[in-house]
């Protein structure tokens, strides 16, 4: 069945239904943001030139709301609890509603049960017949209670998948089907369709693949309460795009007309702050900062509170309370800035406050926050170092929208409140340029919304991840010996830095996504992650490409001298170091980092060019 946008969006609120103030809460921003969906729809559909898209059938399983996990969430959406979550999940719900495709909604084991077609009472791996979805998206508890209640197991042992041919022709290889999976006490339905293959797993802060690999994290001290599930680590689909090693997924935020804009311009206060932190301890230990913005803002809050102000937010604060999300966005759009004091990390509020035109002024964080050092990272399965309190609004966004500064430098902190007091600035989307205003104007930046977190933006990328991410198919020859041998000879014309892998031009070649003629490739300097290579290029780097560079023509074509050539399972490899002239391929695909880094490696990077505006998708990616 073709998969046709939706417009209208009561059957999805009737589906997510009520009782749970979360649910409320979801329901609310799913009406709210409607038209908004209803013209991304459109604008896409065009795009798209209304090309013929499947309807796949997809279970959204939503474990951190499950009774069964504990729900913590739902209790405290009216209390200035996390609501990030709640809004990435609303988001995604209404994007994959819109996009047209068949969608059930749990909440519970039970549902979760019901729907697989598990009878009451069987625990494990009870289940016959092919799996009646094609997609299932879940967070960690969700893969948690899969695993409990049903028998799933994501042992490694268990993903090797028996072909039933071996032709050994280029064209061909793509496409030999899967006819039997070998596995043990593993919830497949059948032998073509495993379960785990079409699972996405929502993960706000990410997974690296050293903390994914079961048998490398127990090895080399990447164990953590979350991560070795052994997944390929593109099914993990996070908040912000942190590394390419997993999918960004995102959320949206509120984008203004311009009759809103215009709006907007004659409401802003020049003075007005709007303080980041819903909840009375976020602000603890802040009362120098605040007394600072005091002196030049009128300062406002939005922390929850039962009868009397908390003891930790000043009397001169104006507080709000917690505000409902339209309140906030009227308040955002008065105020010049939004001011975070490093907790609550990487949340949605900052975006919302930069697209209504505020600055948003921020801490540094030196030494950068990780799961090493901070407590409300440890045991997340990422070393990401966290580098301000929004690094995506710092690195994506940046001024005159964002200002990061050291926070332990009150003479810092100060200046900065004075330049924004200062800001005249009347921008463009494009170009930020400065121009004149009279003494009686308003001052105000204009409000900015990167495109990725528009509606139009998270469709389109979700829409891609639908159409072209494949984890069920097996993927292209791997390791490198194989590699040689299915295509042999053409297979590496590889030059250093922006060239393109010979056989990407060979018209036989079997499509593949992100299109081969995307791959730059590149080596990172010493010490240095995938991540930050590309990134230095302007590009991006793209995990899926790493089997096609992990070989020693693609060292020889960066010009690499190797005395030894080691296949080795390590998430730094491929690399090199050039003191020892030691080479290192990697063995295990799932192991293939961008994020990974060692001290005396170079690493070979596999790069790619993006959208303007939507880092996910390369250039030809559509
Ligand atoms: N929010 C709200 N009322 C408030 C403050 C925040 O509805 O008074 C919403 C805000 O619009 C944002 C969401 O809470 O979409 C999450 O905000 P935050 O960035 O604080 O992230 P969290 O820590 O809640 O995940």
């Amino acid at each position: 069945r073709q998969a046709a946008f939706r417009t209208d969006l009561s059957s999805l609120l009737t589906q997510v239904g009520t009782g749970k103030e979360s649910l409320s809460f979801m329901r609310q921003r799913m009406g709210r943001l409607a038209m908004q969906w209803a013209a991304a729809a459109h604008h896409l559909g065009l795009k798209l030139h209304h090309r013929w898209r499947e309807q796949k059938k997809i279970l959204v399983h939503v474990g951190f709301l499950t009774e069964e996990s504990g729900d913590v969430f739902s209790p405290k959406v009216l209390k200035g609890g996390p609501l990030g979550e709640m809004v990435q999940w609303a988001d995604i719900l209404t994007a994959l509603y819109v996009l047209g495709h068949n969608l059930r909604i749990s909440i519970s084991v039970k549902e979760l049960q019901g729907f697989l077609g598990v009878p009451p009472g069987r625990g494990s791996c009870p289940l016959t017949g092919p799996l009646p979805f094609d997609l299932i998206y879940t967070d960690y508890h969700g893969l948690q209670q899969m695993k409990q209640h049903m028998g799933l197991s994501l042992k490694k042992h268990n993903r090797t998948i028996v072909f039933y041919r071996t032709r050994s022709t280029f064209s061909d290889w793509f496409s030999f089907k899967p006819v039997s999976v070998i596995h043990d006490n593993y919830c497949c339905y059948s032998a073509v369709s495993c379960t785990v293959c079409h699972i996405r797993v929502i993960d706000t802060f990410g997974t690296e693949p050293a903390y994914n690999h079961e048998e490398y994290a127990t090895l080399h001290g990447y164990r953590t309460n979350w991560g070795y599930w052994n997944l390929n680590s593109r099914q993990y689909m996070t908040m912000f795009p942190h590394t390419p090693d997993n999918s960004f997924m995102g959320f949206v935020s509120e984008e203004l007309n311009e009759t809103e804009r215009h709006r907007v311009q004659q409401s802003k206060v020049n003075n007005v702050a709007v303080v980041y932190g819903k909840e009375a301890s976020m602000w603890k230990g802040k009362e120098k900062f605040l007394q600072i913005l005091h002196r030049y803002m009128e300062v406002h809050g939005t922390v929850y509170y039962e009868t009397q102000r908390p003891p930790e937010v000043p009397a001169f604060v104006k507080n709000h309370g917690l505000l409902p999300q339209q309140e906030l966005q009227q308040l955002l759009r008065k105020a010049k800035l939004f001011i975070g004091f490093g907790f609550p990390y990487e949340g949605p509020a900052p975006l919302e406050a930069i697209a209504n035109g505020c600055i948003y002024l921020q801490p540094r964080f030196h030494p950068p926050h990780s799961s090493l050092n901070h407590e409300f990272f440890r045991g997340k399965p990422t070393s990401r170092e966290v580098s301000s309190q929004h690094p995506y609004a710092e690195q994506y966004i940046g001024r005159p929208h964002v200002m990061t500064v050291d926070y332990n430098n009150s003479e810092e902190f100060e200046t900065a409140v004075r330049e924004i007091m200062r800001t005249k600035w009347f921008l463009t989307v494009t170009k930020p340029k400065a121009i004149k205003l009279d003494e009686s104007s308003n001052y105000w930046v204009e409000p900015y919304l990167p495109y990725e977190y528009t509606c139009e933006g998270m469709l389109e990328r979700v829409h891609a991840y639908i159409e072209h991410q494949d984890f069920c198919s097996p993927e292209a020859p791997f390791p490198p010996e194989n590699a040689s041998r299915v295509w042999p000879g053409a297979l590496f014309t590889l030059l250093p830095n922006s060239t393109l892998l010979g056989w990407a031009r060979n018209t036989t070649a079997p499509p593949y996504w992100p299109p081969m003629s995307a791959l730059r490739l590149t080596a990172s300097a010493e010490g240095q992650s995938c991540v930050e290579a590309c990134q230095t290029s302007g590009l991006v780097c793209e995990p899926a490409y790493f089997r096609f560079v992990n070989n020693k023509e693609a060292l020889g074509s960066l010009e690499v001298q190797c005395d030894v050539v080691e296949l080795e399972m390590n998430h730094i490899f491929p690399a090199f170091s050039v003191t020892q002239r030691e080479c290192g391929l990697q063995k295990e695909a799932l192991l293939f980092s961008c994020a990974g880094f060692g001290a005396k490696y170079r690493r070979v990077c596999p790069c790619r060019d993006f959208r303007r505006g939507q880092v996910a998708l390369c250039r030809d990616c559509l």
